[in-house]
């Protein structure tokens, strides 16, 4: 039987210095995560690096080595308890979203919810069906409806059970792109207004960033950062975290009285974020990301233009500093770069820059 924790906590769950080994690999190390009630939270990572695993220790489906699951305050696993996947209330949707094919989306939908009285089930399924906006469809099959309908059909059957924690694995990577786009808002409206507590993994930045209250941001089995959407994207703590999340290039500076002097110039100091004074003097690295930078045709600028990257509606440059650094830009289509061009660089981002210090892969205590 599961123990009941002693602090009480607005926590519905959390995961507690979490291990988990394949044999000899480790596959998740001391992980630590708690997610609060109601809340949108994303694994993110590249491939491999164990957000399955943990959606998986969460749901019941694999057994961690060390450290503790609990389930709004009950220890689910660890602790020497381990509760079934049943018993844990915890929905889960997969990529594959592997509807019952001889059952209808209504039929899908009532699927849990064998134990309900008959009235009670026939609401739910009409309630459930309405929010993902699907009720004209309650009686076609699987193979009548189109994936993304299919995907929210699966979603209605995960919540129709009420449950505490939703997981969501790589819900919309078998979907075409443009209805990937509309799905993630879509199922954050959906499931910010069930008011679900849920927990998604996906290895796609902009969904992450897109769809979730915070992303955990998740490096060989460990969480190299978690925050806010715009924490870990303008703010990010280590380079992988920076790379990882979106086109980054690094921009070598010396901290002077007033500001850190680069290859662009002098960037004033109150636009560098959280550089304290007794940093004069020291060598940093900027990160600049492509929608920082503005690139003007300059024949005395201090860069040339070493490639252009057609996007649709922008376009995305390297520029070749002649600090011998480079770093890239993007534009839209009023101003039209060449390969070649000489150009000035000036800083165009209306948030405060972030930095690492020369060479540092983290972040230190700052
Ligand atoms: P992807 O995005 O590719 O699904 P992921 O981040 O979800 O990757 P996991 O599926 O959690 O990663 O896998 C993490 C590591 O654990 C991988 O190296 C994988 O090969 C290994 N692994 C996962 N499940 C098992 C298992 N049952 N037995 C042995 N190794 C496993």
């Amino acid at each position: 039987a599961a123990q009941k924790s002693t602090p009480a906590t607005e926590s519905v769950l959390e995961i507690d210095d979490v291990s988990k080994r394949f044999g000899d690999e480790t596959v998740i190390e001391n992980l630590s995560l708690s997610v609060e009630d109601g809340e949108i939270l994303t694994l993110l990572g590249p491939s491999g690096c164990g957000k399955t695993t943990t959606l998986r220790l969460v749901a019941g489906l694999e057994r961690p080595d060390g450290g503790e699951i609990r389930l709004d305050g009950d220890v689910v696993s660890g602790n020497g308890s381990f509760r079934s996947p049943e018993e844990r209330g915890v929905g889960v949707v997969f990529q594959e979203f592997a509807l019952f094919p001889h059952l209808t989306a209504g039929e899908n939908v009532a699927f849990g919810l064998k134990e309900w009285d008959d009235d009670e089930r026939e609401a739910r399924v009409t309630e459930l069906l309405e929010l993902v906006g699907l009720s004209a469809q309650r009686d076609s099959y699987p193979d009548e409806l189109s994936g993304g309908q299919q995907q929210r059909v699966a979603l209605a059957r995960s919540l129709a059970p009420e449950p505490d924690v939703l997981l969501l694995d790589e819900p919309f990577s078998n979907l075409d792109v443009d209805l990937r786009v509309r799905m993630r808002e879509e199922v954050r409206r959906i499931l910010k207004e069930a008011g679900v507590t849920a927990v998604s993994v996906t290895h796609d930045q902009e969904e992450a960033m897109s769809m979730s209250d915070r992303v955990a941001v998740v490096n060989a089995g460990r969480i190299e950062q978690i925050g806010r959407p715009e924490q870990v994207f303008q703010h990010p703590e280590s380079r992988f975290v920076a790379s990882f999340l979106g086109h980054a290039s690094f921009l070598s500076g010396t901290v002077g009285h007033d500001g850190v002097s680069t290859a662009l110039g002098e960037i004033p100091r109150e636009r560098i974020h959280g550089l304290a004074p007794e940093y004069e003097g020291s060598a940093i690295e900027l990160l600049v990301r492509p929608d920082d930078l503005e690139a003007t045709p300059n024949p005395d600028g201090s860069g040339v233009v070493a490639s252009r990257r057609y996007l649709g509606p922008t376009a995305l440059y390297e520029i070749e500093l002649d600090s011998g650094e480079t770093v890239s830009c993007m534009h839209n289509h009023d101003v039209r770069l060449d390969r070649g061009d000489r150009v000035s660089l000036s800083l165009a981002a209306a948030h405060d820059l972030s930095w690492f210090p020369e060479g540092a892969e983290t972040v230190v205590d700052r």
